[in-house]
């Protein structure tokens, strides 16, 4: 669904981006992690077109997205969903007028974008709350409108910029879930940018990791976490339990501050 080729951007002095190779398939969720730096979001913005590469090919569903011009580009767009780690979401304007917005900007009628605004609510699970304001929805709940304002133009692709970042843990399972529901159901192919670890485990079934601008690991998650070589496996495979004595002893120096002070999970 996705290959990108020997994909380069370049800020003046610069390389973010320094020879990106890539295949994602349709109707899979794959993930790209790296650090602070790694060319994550320049990624996401040569992906969704907001930034033209210095050099190499994007494909989406067999189109070059590089080689189009301005207003094929506008039209290719469409066919990508975008979910931030803030949705954006018009304060004045009830959940269903949000999610039905980008219908109306296109020239669809009234009645059928709000038609098909509400049952994507129904699909990211809130239906009854189509006329709440942004202002009266949990964090978890503007996520759900913001995945469902993603899908209302029916793109081939969604694409997360660390979705769960601003979430507690609870919600990231329940969004993640949902993610999951919507790639079953729908079929679109989804790409999460992400520095969790948590979320990779969770949901993805191919992870790439990224560092200066380059690919230094990829392919399907359970080959990566299979193979003790990669660095990867090191940050997915949950590190065994603590010997009894040493839990023990945790337990007790711990026991007034909760949490996870090995950073064993
Ligand atoms: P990440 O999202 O993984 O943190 P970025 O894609 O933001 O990484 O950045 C990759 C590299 O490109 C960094 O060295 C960053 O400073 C540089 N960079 C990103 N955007 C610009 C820009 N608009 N102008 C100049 N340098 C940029």
């Amino acid at each position: 669904m996705i290959t990108l080729r020997d994909l380069r951007k370049e800020y003046g002095t610069v390389t973010a981006l320094d020879g990106v190779s890539l295949h994602i398939e349709r109707a899979t969720i794959h993930g790209i992690v790296g650090e602070s730096g790694a060319g994550k979001s320049t990624l996401v913005r040569c992906l969704t077109g907001l930034e033209r590469p210095t050099s190499g090919a994007i494909e989406l569903a067999g189109q070059d997205l590089a080689a189009l011009g301005e207003t094929a580009l506008r039209t290719a767009r469409r066919r990508i969903g975008m979910v931030f780690q803030h949705v954006h979401l018009f304060d004045s304007r009830t959940a269903l007028q949000n999610i039905a917005y980008p219908l109306r900007v296109v020239g669809v009628p009234k009645a059928e974008a709000l038609q098909r605004a509400q049952a994507l609510l129904d699909l990211v699970g809130i239906g009854e709350r189509g006329d709440a304001y942004p202002s009266q929805l949990s964090g978890g709940q503007r996520q759900r409108v913001g995945i469902a304002r993603a899908l209302v133009a029916e793109p081939d692709v969604l694409l997360l910029d660390e979705p769960t970042s601003a979430l507690d843990a609870t919600t990231t399972g329940a969004i993640l879930t949902l993610v999951r529901d919507i790639r079953d159901r729908l079929g679109v192919t989804v790409v999460i940018i992400t520095h969790e670890m948590e979320v990779v485990r969770a949901v993805c079934d191919g992870v790439t990791l990224l560092e200066h601008g380059r690919i230094v690991e990829s392919g399907r998650v359970r080959d990566v976490v299979a193979d003790p070589r990669t660095r990867l496996s090191l940050a997915l495979v949950p590190l065994p339990p603590l010997p009894p004595t040493t839990q023990a002893a945790l337990d007790v120096s711990f026991t007034s501050s909760p949490g996870n002070p090995t950073g064993a999970r």
